[in-house]
């Protein structure tokens, strides 16, 4: 009967192209040359998010192969803001960027140079200003209010703010998982409000670093990113145009997406690269002189990371066999699809400790939240698993530990370590 099963001879891994970033030994997954026994004794944990340091350093590099070296990269810092993780990103990128006040100290501590560090992000209190303006740290301001309460406190504190006007294009990123400009968006300056506030900039008390022009995120389609960029590009000559003085900086955005689900396809950077590269000729005198950053989350370190937690308990519940775990979207949000996906779809999953063994069983992988809602992975064909094996969710290296609740149920926080 068995023989029927066509996965019967199938290892379990790599299951597609998403699961072919770390290598194995024999059952064993490998993170930064360690078995999941291995990373759970050093850390004296069994529920922990492991990132390969090595795989970051791919993506960066994959970065830096396809795109001008004109442009700069910065790491937005919210997509995983663990001090090891932030730490090695100081020296392999050229700036951070930072969405609240304890995320600009952990750019600060770093070391990164403050005229590489710019702080984004709608609603930011007079804390947070005064302490960027103190700091020196590039404001990306959002509203035509924030600038005044920014020339406000940099006055009280006699200093005088660094600042980039965010845009809010008139266009959009299409395919994008999150769209974040283009319409009504509480995010940036509409661009048909923009070019008046900069006929009163000049008597301003700031110094005006240029633009921000952030569209999208998680963008897996070259075309539609490299049509932004165009528009991006064209918004940004306006702009600088009809600045009083010439702006030094323009943050292009970024959007670029990591595959999470199958049929996804990693992004081909290449096509963007020679795009680019066009733009830069194109416009080369419009923004001569002039800094322009790219500014990546996801796509640096996503890859990087997995989430492993254990199997507690197994039952089968009216022809459903579950496989019960210690971790969930307590700790992990995004794989349970409850972080800004439309309908659920399941992450990579493997049996960490069971690499070679072929898909053999229907489960369906939970948590222990008392919720429908806590699940790792529904109805995914797995190796024949049991208590105490180790439950890996791939692509977990982004908007992980600090985008999940982790009070809820009150359970342990969970571990993390950079190998
Ligand atoms: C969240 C955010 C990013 C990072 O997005 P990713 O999808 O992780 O690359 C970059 N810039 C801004 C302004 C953001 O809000």
């Amino acid at each position: 009967m068995s023989s029927s099963l066509n996965t019967e001879t199938r290892p379990q891994a790599p299951q597609h192209e998403l699961m072919s970033q770390f290598s194995c030994q024999g059952d064993e997954l490998l993170l930064g040359g360690f078995s999941l026994n291995a990373i759970s004794t050093m850390l004296g944990k069994t529920v922990f998010y492991a990132y390969d340091r090595q795989i970051i350093n791919q993506q960066i590099q994959r970065f830096r192969a396809a795109i001008p070296g004109r442009i700069k990269l910065h790491y937005a810092v919210k997509a995983n803001p663990y001090w090891p993780v932030v730490q090695h990103m100081r020296p392999l990128v050229d700036g951070f960027d930072v969405a609240s006040q304890k995320e600009m100290l952990l750019a600060l501590q770093s070391g990164m140079p403050v005229a590489d560090i710019s702080f984004a992000g709608p609603g930011k209190t007079d804390t947070e200003l005064a302490a960027a303006i103190t700091a020196g740290v590039t404001l990306n301001v959002e509203s035509a209010s924030e600038l005044q309460r920014i020339c406000q406190l940099g006055k009280q504190h006699k200093v005088t703010p660094q600042v980039a006007l965010r845009v809010n294009p008139a266009f959009e990123l299409k395919a994008s998982g999150m769209k974040m400009a283009g319409g009504a968006k509480p995010f940036g300056i509409d661009e048909e409000q923009v070019f008046e506030l900069l006929t009163q900039i000049a008597a301003m008390p700031v110094k005006l670093r240029g633009f921000h022009i952030f569209c999208g995120s998680q963008n897996l389609k070259t075309e539609a990113l490299t049509e932004a960029h165009q528009l991006t590009f064209d918004l940004a000559a306006k702009l600088v145009a009809a600045c009083p003085y010439r702006p030094d900086l323009i943050n292009l955005g970024g959007g670029f997406g990591i595959p999470y689900f199958p049929g996804e396809k990693r992004l081909d950077l290449q096509p963007i690269g020679l795009s680019l590269k066009h733009l830069l000729q194109q416009y080369e005198h419009a923004l001569a002189g002039i800094e322009l950053v790219i500014e990546l989350g996801r796509y640096l370190v996503a890859e990087a990371g997995v989430y492993a937690c254990q199997v507690v308990d197994k039952k089968v519940s009216r022809g459903t066999t579950y496989l019960v775990c210690n971790g969930g979207l307590h700790h992990h949000l995004a794989n349970s699809g409850n972080f800004g996906q439309v309908i659920r779809k399941n992450y990579p999953v493997a049996i960490g400790n069971k690499m070679q063994q072929a898909a053999a069983e229907p489960v369906t992988v939970v948590g222990p939240l008392c919720t429908p809602l806590d699940i790792l992975a529904d109805k995914v064909s797995l190796p024949q698993a049991d208590i105490g094996d180790w439950v890996v969710v791939y692509q977990s290296g982004a908007y992980g530990p600090t985008a999940s609740p982790q009070d809820f149920l009150g359970h342990a926080a969970v571990a993390e370590i950079l190998l």
